[in-house]
């Protein structure tokens, strides 16, 4: 679903930029005049507020945008080994800069981005002026039939890097589907088009300027992400629950779910354990029937908010996610807690059992604000509590 949901917007820019080249000439002067800023004052946008939330691949991403527009604004590369260059060390880039780990902007574990960026860069423009046979070769050979590639003006070469590139970028962004990947493939894609398009104005404002929107659209979505999801659960956190609890009214039921004993589970078996369980947790609660909308309180404690719902047509559907949470085994690795006794490294692999007590409240008692349900919903937690836990109390 997520793989879906980020890619969209970088799919319709896409599609958006397509149509903008297409008409670019039909536009009225007076935009066009406006045009030819978009881009700088996109950039400086981006480039500041990838700063500002330290977003090292969105900043990167920036610099190779702007590095494309400054090399063919300026028609920097006007032999064709420089161009082909330009469009193989583009993508080429994109892809490292996206896979080294995130290591922020200014800080001495960037520096192996910084290396590579201008190790890139001084390579180009040594091999540009020296143009070793080897190098042309390499990027200009016509491997296969020329007839087929008549459509552009790239070297077989280039399509192939291009291609291998975009595939890449692609298996990546299924296995980790995030705003910044989705980003990253839309740059990388909009950086092959506008280098198959050449250095036209049109070119290089439309596609160059898309390019900074999907980066835009990034770090928007990821402070957003950064602001109402919970980091460990991916679940809504409290500012979210804030927020929801300001538009509701009318019939509804707050529950409070706390996991049991959970100081006692860190204490035998760690925190990083804890805050696995924690996730599993999560995953229950987000396929919580009857529509419940699960929020991570804070801590070990959660809620889930059933609007329209009263408590007794509530409570079933909480009943069934503290049976489903209580009947999952959590398999712990023991082995990591003794990493010096390889013996037990290998085997002990322990399945436990976590359970979790739920206290409900609805707005049809007296209190008068989701807030005061949920004061009542937390006593009737300790009630769960205090009866044995891993039950459900109203
Ligand atoms: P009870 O059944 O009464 O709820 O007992 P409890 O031990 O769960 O209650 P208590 O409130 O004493 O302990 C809560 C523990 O939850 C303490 C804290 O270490 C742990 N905890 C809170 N947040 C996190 C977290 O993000 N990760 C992990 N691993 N532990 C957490
Ligand atoms: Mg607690
Ligand atoms: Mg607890």
């Amino acid at each position: 679903m997520s793989v879906i949901k980020n890619l969209l917007p970088i799919l319709i820019l896409l599609a958006l930029s397509i149509y903008s080249y297409q008409r670019y000439d039909q536009l009225p002067q007076v935009i066009l005049n406006g045009i030819i800023f978009l881009p700088v004052v996109l950039a400086a946008l981006v480039f500041g507020l990838s700063i500002h939330f330290n977003r090292s691949s969105v900043f990167f991403y920036v610099l190779l945008i702007a590095t494309a527009n400054i090399v063919l604004g300026k028609e920097l590369a006007q032999s064709s080994l420089s161009y082909a260059l330009l469009s193989a060390f583009l993508p080429l880039l994109l892809l490292v800069l996206t896979v080294l780990p995130d290591r922020g902007i200014f800080s001495i574990r960037a520096i192996p981005a910084y290396v590579i960026l201008f190790s890139a860069i001084g390579f180009s423009i040594v091999a540009a002026k020296v143009s070793p046979g080897w190098l042309n070769h390499i990027l200009m050979t016509d491997w296969l039939p020329a007839r087929y590639f008549d459509w552009t003006q790239q070297s077989q070469s280039i399509l192939f890097i291009s291609v291998a590139m975009s595939i890449a970028m692609l298996v990546l962004y299924f296995l980790r589907p995030s705003p910044h990947m989705s980003a990253g493939l839309g740059v990388l894609i909009m950086l092959i088009v506008q280098l198959h398009f050449g250095d036209s104005d049109s070119s290089l404002n439309v596609f160059s300027s898309t390019a900074l929107l999907m980066c835009l659209y990034a770090v928007l979505q990821e402070s957003w992400r950064m602001a109402y999801l919970d980091e460990l659960t991916e679940l809504p956190a409290r500012r979210a629950l804030r927020e929801k609890f300001q538009k509701m009214s009318g019939t509804y039921t707050v529950a409070m779910l706390d996991v049991d004993h959970f100081k006692r589970f860190n204490d035998t078996y760690g925190h990083d354990t804890g805050d696995a369980v924690l996730r599993m947790i999560a995953t229950k609660m987000n396929r919580v029937s009857g529509g419940g909308a699960c929020y991570r309180y804070g801590g070990e404690e959660f809620s889930v908010i059933f609007n329209g719902k009263d408590n007794e047509t509530a409570i079933p559907h909480l009943e069934q996610l503290r049976e489903t949470i209580a009947s999952t085994p959590f398999v712990i690795n023991r082995a990591s807690r003794r990493k010096s006794d390889n013996r037990s490294r290998q085997k002990k692999k322990k399945s436990v059992k976590v359970t979790v007590s739920i206290g409900v409240a609805d707005s049809t008692s007296a209190a008068s604000s989701p807030w005061d349900v949920l004061k009542q919903a937390d006593k009737a937690l300790y009630r769960a509590k205090s009866k044995g836990r891993n039950r459900v109390c109203d």
